[in-house]
């Protein structure tokens, strides 16, 4: 039996939006068809025609491509708006707790995301914690196996360690070993991640510039978040400062042919963005403005982006961050600060950039015939407009 769907606008994502458009599935999910309403013939398809009219659109399920599964009982623990270097200090001492209450805590977190119209997510991992909700499947994952230590002679180990994480994650989604951020890493280490990357071909991940002192760090050697990490010991005595900005300094250690994922880019400017551009061309950007907006109260200016021609994703970041696991919260805040994004680019963002970064356009990201992306209804937009609305929510019809 075939279903078939439809509401104010359908957004297909690889094609112009349709007003009053018909999505054709079959009960798995399977898109058959995405129909202009004049070329829709009640006929054929008169068994359930599904409306959804109110103010609705329908759009492909989301890929929340920066999260961490594994800190959602972190929820409601941390203070907003103080700083990132504050947050890390907050977080070293308070990720801790029993296993039972951590499981918990994803299984609710995983339930939030499906329920919010997400299909895939990339996630970042620095422990097993997550592998029994992910082997169950309910949602597509590609796990950053994330490495970190600032130690030169310490990479090998560090190394190994990640090496041996990523076999625990099998069943569990695909993986990649990944470094954490420019100022937690060697290039020591980050040489072993480049290797291990380019003969697999595998996609990377770096948190960036999320904090102003990022780039005060690389260039002088100064800053609140350079004073933050040496306040915990004698790691960051023999640190030396490159004297470029951090994306610069560490994006140079990465390899050029691999897809590379940039996560917040709150303080890149125009130069970072074309230096990373002329650097590689598989550059993509991860925006997720609510973690900002917890973490610094700062979002990134996402019109130089855009006139850069640059490919954006959308993640929530994690609960320690995040009053919410929803892509859609994550367009909202970008489309109030900046009217001008069109709701079609924003869902692009959210959909098919993603599906392409994680190389799973095949079935997901857009209402193209053969694709399983899952249907979901955002209501109460602007559909005159063409905006969302406070209360937009976002519901997963199949
Ligand atoms: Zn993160």
């Amino acid at each position: 039996m075939l279903l078939t769907f439809t509401a104010d606008y359908v957004f297909p994502v690889s094609s112009p939006p349709i007003y009053k458009g018909v999505v054709i599935a079959e009960a798995d999910g399977k898109i058959v068809d995405v129909l202009h309403p004049e070329k829709f013939s009640n006929e054929n398809f008169s068994e359930d025609v599904k409306h959804h009219n109110h103010r609705g659109i329908l759009c492909p399920g989301f890929i929340n491509a920066h999260c961490h599964l594994e800190l959602s009982h972190l929820k409601g623990k941390f203070e907003e708006g103080k700083s990132l270097p504050e947050f890390i200090g907050k977080m070293i001492k308070g990720r801790e707790a029993e296993n039972q209450v951590i499981m918990d805590a994803m299984i609710t977190a995983e339930d939030t995301m499906l329920a919010n119209g997400i299909v895939g997510v990339g996630d970042i991992c620095n422990t097993t914690d997550s592998v029994p909700v992910k082997k169950k499947k309910r949602l597509r994952y590609h796990n950053f196996i994330e490495l970190f230590d600032i130690t030169p002679d310490q990479a090998e180990k560090e190394f190994e360690k990640g090496i041996a994480l990523t076999e625990k994650f099998s069943g569990a989604g695909s993986t990649s070993l990944t470094p954490h951020a420019p100022y937690t890493v060697s290039a020591e280490l980050l040489k072993k991640i480049y290797e291990y990357a380019y003969v697999r071909d595998s996609v990377l991940s770096i948190h960036n510039q999320e904090t102003q002192s990022e780039n005060e760090m690389f260039e002088k050697r100064s800053g609140s978040l350079f004073e933050k990490l040496s306040s915990f010991g004698t790691l960051y005595q023999n640190w030396k400062p490159t004297g470029f900005r951090s994306l610069a300094s560490t994006l140079s250690h990465l390899p050029k042919c691999n897809k590379t994922l940039l996560v917040h880019n709150t303080y890149s400017t125009e130069e970072d963005i074309n230096w990373a551009h002329l650097y590689s061309a598989v550059i993509y950007w991860c925006f997720c403005p609510n973690a900002n907006l917890f973490i610094e109260n700062k979002l990134p200016d996402f019109q130089i982006f855009i006139d850069h021609g640059s490919k954006i994703l959308i993640g929530t970041d994690s609960y320690a961050s995040n009053y919410f696991l929803s892509v859609l919260e994550e367009l909202k805040t970008i489309s109030k600060h900046d009217s001008k994004i069109k709701l079609e680019t924003l869902l692009q963002w959210a959909t098919l950039n993603g599906a392409e970064f994680f190389r799973w356009d095949k079935e997901l990201g857009s209402f193209e015939k053969g694709k399983i992306p899952g249907i979901i209804l955002i209501s109460d937009v602007n559909t005159e407009k063409l905006r969302f609305t406070e209360t937009s929510r976002a519901k997963r019809l199949l």
